[in-house]
Parts: C-alpha cells; structure tokens; sequence
C-alpha cells in the first residue's frame, strides 16, 4: 500500500494568509462570507492555535476546519534570554532554513526585530548576516509568523474581558534582522498588511520601522503603500567609501537615495526618517565626517542612529571608543539632529544580526561559515 493511503493529506496552514486569501480559502471550503472575518478575528486577535477555542462558530464546523486546516508556528529551533531581558527566537520552518527573531524590551516600549529573509544576497563589509550563504526570501506567512511566536512567549494574546492592554510587551516592530526587506518588497508588503489590521494583530504603521540598506527605486512605495516609518542605513559620507561598505551603493549612490529620502511620502518633522550609521573604528568615525553627515542630511526630517559596530567573529572592523563615538554624537546633536548612540542589547546570547544563526549552522555543520562569492544582485 503507497504512503498516499496510510497517511492524511496534509493540511493547509491558515497562519499567514490575508484577507483576500482566507476569503477565498473560506469560499473555496464552502463556508458563509462571515466565516473568514471570524476566523481572522481568532487567529490574528485572539491568537488561537486551536480550532476546538472558536467558540462563536458550529461544532461540526470547527471539525471540519481542523480535519482540513491547522494554525501552526514555526519550530523555535533556539530561544534565549539575555540578562537584560532581550529575548532571541531562532525560527526553523518547513525546509529547515532559519532567522532570527529579537525581542526588545524597554521602559515606555517593546521592539520586535524581524526578518524579512534568510541571510542576505547583500555582502556589506560589516554585517555577519551577508557572510550566510543561504539566501531566500521569507514568504509572507514567515514574517507574520515571527509577530505571532513573539506573541505566544510573551503571553500577549487579548483575551475578553480586558481587550488590548495599555502596558504591552510588543508595541513597535523594526525590520532590521536578516535580509534586505526591499529585495522581498511584495512579501514583506503582504505581512505589514496583515501585522497592521485593526481588527487583528492591529500594530499600527506608525509603531513599525523599515530599515533598506537603500534599494531606491521601491523605497517610494513604501511611503505610499505601507505607511510606515523608513529607516535608511547610510554608513558613510562619501561614495568611495559608501561603496565599499554597503555596495549597493554602486547601484543607487548617496545623492539618488538621499533623493529619495527627500521625497518620502509621509515624512515630516514629527515622523523623521531615520538614518543608521555603524560606528567602525578609523573608517568612518572622525569629526570631519559628522560634520560631512550634518551638511548631507540638509533639508531632510532626519534623525541619526548610531550603532556601535557588533563584532563578530573574523569581521574586518572593529568598534571605536566610546570617547569617539560620543564626539560624533555630540557634532551631530549640536547641528539640531538627535543623535542617540544605540546601546548594545542581549551581547550575551549573541543578539548580533546573524549570530545565533551562525552559531547554529557552525554547530550542526561543525565548521565556520565562511563569506560566499557576492551573489547576484535581483534587478528592481
Ligand atoms: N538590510 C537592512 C535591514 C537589516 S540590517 C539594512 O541593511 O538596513 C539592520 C541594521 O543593522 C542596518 O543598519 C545594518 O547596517 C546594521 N548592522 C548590520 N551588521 C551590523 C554590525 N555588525 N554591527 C552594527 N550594526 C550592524
Ligand atoms: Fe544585508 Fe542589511 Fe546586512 Fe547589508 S546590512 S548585508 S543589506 S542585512
């Protein structure tokens, strides 16, 4: 007798699909058009994972939902928490690729860092995560599914009578863990539609941050279809260095992605575009190039971030003193911007973009992963 026989069809996972998606999932089913919208409200406001919790539908229905469907998460292949509270969730779906999923907790906040693909097809000459050499990208189902395993642990799931409570562990999403976002726009567009509705995970656009690396041509789209804040990493003032540094520059130098900025729908001075630059010792850290960065950002709503370089492991760079960066910062501040330096969260469980994913790889393969040959570039 074939396998086909002994075993069940597998089911078909609800977690992750929009609301055009579940609609026609619904109608293909042969259930009311009211079904979806009560399904949405289970699996994206309540969070269930469970067909036998949905109360408010038919018991014969809620059977032949979970004889055809599941609500499933990824395996959490490794979770940690740092002893300042950052928790990181190394994520295993189905064809065994990973990512990384940060959790920040602050006083008045808590920040939720996603990825939008596994590794990163972008080699900048500081990151650990385009040292991978595995790259695809997240479907959207994947990236939804790191909001909602975020939710599961931190045990915030409303639950009636109290709704959403004011003091939420999850406020604001950042996607700033592996993966270029705009090398995965309509994917990653598909999931903030979900993550954004109102009537279920309902984080508003205003709490969700994108970080490109600068993919220009899409970075329009963003403000216009999404809404959401945009963060920029520029790391460099000049294009000689830009280049070697994030080198996507070469295709879309700083003038064409400043331009860009400029232009960002939405932005204003009460909503800033935020620009991230990485603090590397001797390279891009004297004075004269914070002063360069104050007379570049001209004109444009901006705030600066700087992040102390994370090293890890054979990284070409290394962090500058805290002396340094403070000069920078203060240049910067002087010239009207904030310039907050981003303090290092969770060092001790690896919460370095792509390093508990490297560890895994490292521990399962049993050698170091190695920078692969600069792969090619998906035209925008
Ligand atoms: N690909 C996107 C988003 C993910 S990276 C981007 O590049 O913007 C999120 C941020 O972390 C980027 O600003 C990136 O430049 C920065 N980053 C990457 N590796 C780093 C490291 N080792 N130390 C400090 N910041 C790093
Ligand atoms: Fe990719 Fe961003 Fe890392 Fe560059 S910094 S390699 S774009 S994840």
């Amino acid at each position: 007798m074939s396998d086909s026989l002994l075993s069940p069809p597998p089911r078909r996972n609800l977690v992750g699909l929009g609301r055009a998606e579940l609609a026609e999932e619904m109608a293909g089913f042969g259930a009311e058009r009211f079904r979806a919208r009560q399904l949405w409200h289970w699996i994206y406001h309540r969070g269930v994972t469970d067909f036998s919790l949905m109360t408010n539908l038919a018991k014969p229905f809620r059977e032949r939902l979970c004889e055809q469907y599941e609500l499933r998460r990824p395996a959490i292949a490794t979770a940690r928490t740092s002893i300042d509270g950052t928790r990181k969730w190394l994520l295993r779906f189905d064809d065994g690729q990973e990512v990384e999923t940060v959790h920040i907790p602050e006083s008045d906040r808590g920040t939720l860092c996603v990825s939008s693909q596994v590794g990163c097809t972008l080699t900048c000459t500081f990151c650990h995560t385009g040292t991978q050499r595995l790259v695809r990208n997240l479907t959207a189902a994947e990236i939804v599914a790191q909001v909602m395993v975020a939710r599961d642990a931190l045990g915030e799931w409303p639950s009636p009578p109290n709704g959403v409570g004011e003091d939420r562990m999850l406020t604001n999403i950042v996607l700033m863990g592996m993966g270029e976002p705009l090398y995965n726009y309509d994917n990653v567009a598909a999931a903030l539609k979900i993550v954004m509705d109102p009537e279920g995970l309902a984080i508003s656009r205003r709490k969700i941050t994108l970080s490109t690396s600068g993919v220009v041509p899409v970075i329009a789209r963003v403000g216009a279809e999404l809404g959401v804040n945009l963060a920029v990493s520029l790391h460099a003032v000049t294009d000689e260095l830009r280049n070697r540094l994030v080198p996507l520059n070469r295709k879309y130098p700083i003038a064409e992605l400043l331009d860009a900025c400029r232009s960002y729908p939405g932005s204003s001075n009460a909503r800033r575009i935020t620009f991230e630059y990485v603090m590397l010792k001797g390279v891009n850290d004297s004075p004269a190039e914070a002063r360069e960065l104050v007379r570049l950002l001209q004109g444009i709503p901006a705030k600066v971030n700087l992040i102390p370089f994370n090293p890890w492991p054979g990284a070409p760079y290394e962090c500058p003193t805290d002396a340094a960066i403070a000069a920078f910062s203060e240049i910067v501040f002087n010239a009207g911007y904030s310039a907050p330096v981003r303090t290092p969260r969770g060092r001790d469980i690896s919460a370095a973009c792509g390093q508990l994913k490297s560890e895994s790889v490292r521990a399962r393969r049993g050698v170091a992963a190695q920078r692969p040959a600069p792969a090619p570039q998906p035209a925008v």
